[in-house]
């Protein structure tokens, strides 16, 4: 499961409904991830009743005032929270004078370490992809291994396989029983998918580079103009426009698309809102989330109100969805058994099922999706 906020939609400058780019990135593992730190971040977080002490990764795109400026106040306040553990900073290069400079402004007693483009631990692998912009940075792509399948103890029963050797089997390693070689896959029922990948652009202009990446779920992309300036304008300052997301998103088809650092010149996002009608792209305000759970199967993502889920990684799909009553929750692929088992556990919702291949759960935001171009991808 991963927990997407939106702490500031803005670039450039900001604006009172608009803050600077700053996303929260909370994964299964209950790691916090910032993409970003545009000025004021902190106090975002606090807003939303997260620790801004208790942020695991920081992950910068470049260097520019929007994306950066919220590091001094973050680094000061963990200072202050009397931060002891590590804090890894990523970014390009230029990264380890930023995080030396301020670790040392500060007088912190943790150590920042610096990572150039790259960061791996464990289950995650957070890598720079070189945006299209007017200085150099990155687009990050995070990649979660969600390990080898479930265990089928059906299966690992009829092969005789003693339950002390289960732990090897789910770890992927074979084990011998009673001389005969018995191999993981003889006993995990395989996922749907074994990765999922969550793509935060940055700053760009359309960037041929994310289209190498094989499946991307998640596409957090920069569409800083919307359909009043030419595109090729739009480019030439590094930048993209809702035209351009909408042809990114038809190219990399992820399951759901997020558009951000909306700049200050659009009072509403009316025109942006025209151009995703009925596409699995979200036009969030400040402080909304996109709660993405996966299942063995499939697919299931849910778009929330500001703050309700804040506190709420790690939580069971039950309690997140008890949490997400009365908001609008999309539900995607339509696997019907799946779906009634989620819809019993939360009864407020109003469901229509509008045709076999599409689903669409409508609550006060009154989005709607459709689930038939993403089922295909879900393998
Ligand atoms: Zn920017
Ligand atoms: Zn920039």
């Amino acid at each position: 499961m991963i927990v997407i906020t939106i702490l500031g939609t803005g670039g450039a400058v900001p604006t009172p409904r608009r803050w600077l780019p700053s996303v929260l990135v909370e994964d299964r593992k209950g790691r916090r991830i910032l993409l970003d730190a545009g000025e004021g971040a902190q106090y975002r977080l606090i807003e939303i009743g997260v620790s801004p002490a208790s942020l695991d990764l920081i992950a910068i795109t470049h260097f520019h005032g929007d994306h950066v400026f919220g590091l001094p106040g973050l680094f000061s306040t963990m200072k202050m929270g009397s931060r002891k553990r590590d804090l890894a900073l990523v970014g390009p290069p230029g990264i380890e004078e930023v995080a030396e400079g301020l670790a040392r402004y500060v007088g912190a007693e943790f150590a920042v370490r610096a990572h150039v483009g790259e960061f791996r631990e464990g289950d995650l692998e957070v890598r720079c992809v070189e945006a299209v912009h007017t200085s150099r940075s990155c687009s990050y792509v995070l990649r979660w291994d969600l390990g080898p399948g479930r265990l089928n103890p059906g299966r690992a029963r009829e092969l005789g396989v003693p339950v002390t050797l289960l732990r090897e089997l789910k770890s992927g390693r074979p084990v011998d029983v009673g001389g005969r070689v018995i191999l993981p896959e003889d006993v995990l029922e395989p996922r749907a998918d074994r990765y999922l990948t969550l793509v935060y652009s940055g700053d760009t202009a359309p960037n041929e580079r994310l289209l190498g990446l094989g499946k991307v779920d998640i596409l957090i992309h920069e569409a800083t103009f919307a359909d009043d300036v030419a595109r090729q304008d739009a480019h030439r300052e590094g930048h993209s426009t809702v035209l351009d997301v909408v042809d990114m998103v038809e190219r990399l088809r992820p399951k759901v698309a997020v558009l951000v650092h909306f700049s200050s010149r659009y009072r509403d996002l009316e025109r942006y809102a025209r151009h995703v009608e009925g596409r699995n792209i979200v036009v969030p305000e400040d402080l909304d989330q996109i709660v993405y759970l996966v299942d063995w199967k499939g697919r299931v993502w849910a778009y929330d109100r500001p703050n309700i889920l804040a506190t709420s990684s790690g939580a069971s799909w039950r309690t997140l969805l008890s949490a997400s009553s009365g908001s609008t929750l999309l539900i995607t692929p339509l696997d019907t058994s799946a779906l009634r088992v989620l819809l019993r556990w939360e009864k407020s919702l109003a469901v229509s099922l509008s045709s076999p291949s599409t689903s669409s759960v409508h609550g006060s935001r009154g989005l709607t999706s459709t689930s038939a171009e993403w089922t295909s991808g879900g393998g």
